[in-house]
């Protein structure tokens, strides 16, 4: 039997301070990532420090600039507040299809953001090679069962796929993560918050020690509005995505697009915003013969291994559809 300890932290500064002082120590959200962790022997941390006691930071705030999303939300308070829902639909939407209804009542925004890749090799000890878990160890996935592992932002040392969906959201509508440590606080872009694996896979955040995430904030826009995800799997409910879009249109009155948002999830290392797909949308006619062109240019750069090949056309397939339906239901909306 491992044995832990456990602190309930009264203040964020309080964490932060538990964190420095015992370096092998781990803050705990809802739990349901550290405790599935911890129980396949992945995670040992000595002691966690509980998180949701902390008074505050549980708030959804929204007005005419930004919405700011407290660390310590749950993922189902923040996907059915009436502002998010009504501004930021793809940010409901992507928590909506996370995960199950328990798990979302459970799961903190925080923790949502930190949750680990899916690899079954990754989670499962009894596999020897794994960068990620044992750095220098090899990749079992390379030359394993890899078919739900990502064909973008690979290196040879790390195949896996980013298994969330808020951050896809995030990344697609130019979020900002809110940060606090030892140094004070700062601010990243969530494009930035989250590393590609490079030769380092045991590197996924470019937090500092004892750093917690405070906050998450997204900009208000028309592309944010007007927003949506589409999450495909291999199940209709608690499963990860073989792909997934998030989207945003901002289209003038006379049907021109004048603001393009995409991102992509289930198919790449981190969440992939697909800036290509957007300048070609943008300026052009929102209609399906340009959005099939469009998404002709997602994942461009990907590199399939033996299993996922099949994600590159899903992953178009899935940017196409997105754009599709947003926009069938604009036209719905408008009539
Ligand atoms: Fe480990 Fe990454 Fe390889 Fe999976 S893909 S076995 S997480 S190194």
């Amino acid at each position: 039997m491992r044995t832990f300890e456990y602190t309930r932290a009264d203040a964020l500064e309080t964490a932060v301070a538990l964190l420095q002082g015992d370096p092998s120590a781990a803050p705990l959200g809802g739990g349901t990532t550290l405790i599935d962790l911890m129980k396949c022997g992945v995670a040992d941390p000595s002691r966690l420090v509980d998180l949701t006691w902390i008074p505050g930071h549980d708030a959804v705030e929204a007005d005419a600039s930004a919405l700011r999303i407290g660390a310590l939300c749950r993922m189902s308070d923040v996907a059915a507040h009436p502002e998010v829902r009504r501004r930021w639909p793809a940010i409901s939407r992507a928590l909506l299809l996370g995960a199950s209804q328990q798990l979302r009542n459970m799961a903190t925004i925080g923790g949502n953001l930190m949750q680990r890749t899916r690899c079954g090799y990754f989670r499962d000890p009894s596999f020897t090679e794994c960068n990620k878990r044992d750095p220098g160890s090899g990749c079992a996935a390379m030359h394993g069962e890899n078919r739900g592992h990502a064909v973008l932002g690979t290196s040879e040392h790390c195949i896996a796929t980013y298994p969330g969906d808020l951050a896809v959201a995030l990344t697609a509508l130019d979020a900002v993560v809110h940060l606090l440590g030892p140094d004070g606080s700062r601010t990243l872009p969530v494009d930035a918050f989250f590393l590609l694996p490079g030769e380092t896979p045991q590197h996924e955040h470019p937090l500092r020690p004892a750093e917690l995430i405070t906050a998450v904030e997204v900009p208000a826009s028309a592309c944010a509005a007007r927003s949506s995800y589409l999450k495909v799997r291999d199940r209709v409910s608690y499963e990860f995505a073989a792909a997934s879009a998030a989207v945003g249109l901002e289209v003038r009155p006379d049907g021109c697009i004048a603001d393009a948002r995409v991102a992509l999830g289930g198919v790449a290392t981190k969440p992939w915003r697909e800036r290509d797909v957007e300048a070609a949308l943008t300026g052009r006619p929102a209609s399906a013969a340009v959005f099939r062109e469009a998404a002709e240019l997602a994942a461009a750069d990907a590199r399939p291994r033996r299993h996922n090949a099949y994600k590159v056309e899903l992953a178009r397939r899935t940017v196409e559809r997105a754009l599709l339906t947003l926009s069938a239901t604009r036209e719905d909306e408008e009539r």
